[in-house]
This record gives structure tokens, sequence and C-alpha cells, in this order.
């Protein structure tokens, strides 16, 4: 017994490695006549989708940054990435002023996703991720020669340097 909780006392305590987190939504805007955004993947910390909406068309639009349709986006419903873009665009602009850039009408106690009249309408990833890329550029970076974890999803970044 004594034995037992002597050997449990030193055993070194090494803490679990886990990715770490990123924002679920690390990009949203409204601008170029669309809610757009990065939305990362729930399950491979190496991917992210880029979705749109169109403000008026509401086309949907998502795949992944490698411009890889998304296999959720089937049809006229959002898919999850969608979503996470919509709830994550509310909670920074709140739902009146995206309802009127998206010009949707939200019937009384209904979501912004039941107002949308939407459709497939793929678009090009490129353009939305490329202002993603100046949006990361404009943050500001602590003083630091170590790799930074927002752009190590992007290996063609650390090679234009
Ligand atoms: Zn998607």
């Amino acid at each position: 017994m004594a034995v037992d909780v002597e050997r449990r006392s030193v055993a070194p305590i090494i803490p679990p490695v886990k990715p770490r987190k990123l924002a679920k939504v690390p990009f949203v805007e409204l601008a170029d006549g669309r809610l757009q955004g990065v939305v990362s993947s729930g399950s491979d910390v190496e991917r992210v989708y880029v979705s749109s909406i169109g403000a008026g068309s509401h086309g949907l639009s998502c795949s992944t940054n490698n411009n890889r349709p998304c296999g959720g986006l089937r049809g006229s419903y959002p898919c999850k990435h969608l979503q996470a873009l919509l709830d994550e665009a509310v909670l920074q602009y709140g739902a009146d002023r995206v309802a009127r850039y998206l010009r949707i009408d939200v019937e009384e106690g209904r979501s912004l996703t039941a107002g949308l009249r939407a459709h497939h309408e793929p678009s090009p990833a490129a353009t939305v991720f490329s202002s993603f890329l100046r949006h990361l550029a404009y943050l500001e970076l602590p003083d630091t020669t170590a790799p930074v974890p927002e752009l190590h999803w992007f290996p063609s970044v650390g090679a234009a340097h």
C-alpha cells in the first residue's frame, strides 16, 4: 500500500498536449455584397471553410481554403459553417444590421436562417480568403520569433516571405 502511494506521488505529471483552440469563426465581414468569412472545421484543425451568403440573392457558398466544395452544403439549406458564420455575424454586428445587409425578412420570433431564400451559388473562395489574409496581416502581433499559430494553416504564406 505505502509503496503504491509513494510511486504515485513521484510519477511525473505531464499536461495533456492539446492543439490550440482556434476561434470557431476567426473572420467575418459584411463586404462585397456578401456576408463572408472563414469558419474553422469542427473535426480537422488544419482545415478551414470559406463561407458566404449573398446579400439579396441569398446565394450560399461554402468551400475549403483549397477550393474543395463543402460536403455539408446541399440544396438550399445552410451547412453548419454557414450557420456558424451567421451566428458570429449576429454577435458582431447585431441581428438587425445583418438582416438589413443581407435583405432578410425576419418574421417575429424566427431566426435569420428561416428568413433566407437560400440556394446554392458557388463563389470563388480565393477572394474571401485573400481578405482574411489581409485581416490577419493587420492584426497586431506580439514581438516574437515564434511561428504565428493563425498562419501555420497556410504554408504558402510562409513561403511567400
Ligand atoms: Zn460548409
